[in-house]
């Protein structure tokens, strides 16, 4: 079922998206070569709960899942696209980090990600990161009255493929309000013009998971969460959870 949300809702969502975005440029700030993804998932932690959040991560268990999720991020390193669980595994110099965080605040949920490189950037890596964000941005803008889940899928696979990239296959962004995930699925690629109509007070997180190997596919970790690229390629994850208004697209984890 899809909801849609009043202009308070929005108001008090936009206030959980804060402390995600806090939870990020804090955790973006602490990482450098050295630093683990433990420490990280503790810095996130700390800005939740100095917000008075709780995370929808921690503990959180989907069907797929063997354990509940341990920690309030997921950090996902190099060929790592998403769902990474933060262990001891100490930064490196040149390493791609997404990271992705939620919190429930007043009963409402924020989902936003970041991707970024630590110390020296590879090229390659930041063309990457670049055509994710943009890719994300072309969701973004598609997010108006008037226009179906099928041209935000659209306009996101656009700039992923004209960059040649993959695209997580199967996985994409989904409806948010008091749960992280609602109702509609929205995909990373489609065709315009179809699926669910978009209306004022729909909200979305918008996820583009693009990898650097143009096929997409991957392969679980023994720890039945981490999903990484099956050619070994790199990957990056950017995330917003974006309302759809009159006014035009409003997104609730802005920094
Ligand atoms: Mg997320
Ligand atoms: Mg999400």
């Amino acid at each position: 079922m899809v909801e849609i949300k009043s202009d308070a809702a929005l108001d008090a969502m936009r206030e959980a998206g804060r402390v995600v975005a806090d939870a990020l440029a804090a955790v973006q700030d602490a990482a450098a070569v050295g630093v683990s993804l433990l420490e990280l998932d503790e810095v996130a932690h700390g800005v939740l709960r100095a917000a008075g959040a709780t995370s929808p991560f921690l503990g959180y268990r989907p069907s797929f899942a063997p354990v509940p999720f341990p920690a309030v991020i997921c950090a996902s390193v190099n060929d790592a696209v998403v769902h990474g669980i933060p262990g001891g595994y100490r930064l490196r110099d040149g390493d791609l980090v997404s990271i992705d965080c939620g919190a429930l605040l007043d009963g409402w949920a924020g989902d936003s990600a970041v991707s970024f490189t630590v110390g020296a950037a590879r090229p390659e890596d930041a063309a990457l990161i670049d055509t994710t964000r943009r890719a994300l941005e072309a969701g973004i803008a598609a997010a108006v009255v008037g226009n179906r889940i099928g041209d935000i899928a659209h306009a996101i696979g656009k700039v992923a493929r004209a960059g040649r990239y993959g695209l997580l296959e199967g996985f994409g962004g989904h409806g948010i309000g008091r749960s992280m995930h609602e109702d509609p699925h929205v995909p990373n690629e489609g065709r315009p013009g179809r699926g669910y109509p978009l209306r004022p007070g729909l909200v979305l997180a918008l996820e583009p998971m693009l990898t650097a190997g143009g096929r997409g596919d991957y392969r679980t970790d023994p720890d039945g969460w981490t999903l990484r690229t099956t050619d070994g390629s790199r990957a990056a994850h950017i995330e917003h959870t974006v309302a759809i208004t009159e006014d035009g697209p409003r997104v609730l984890t802005l920094r």
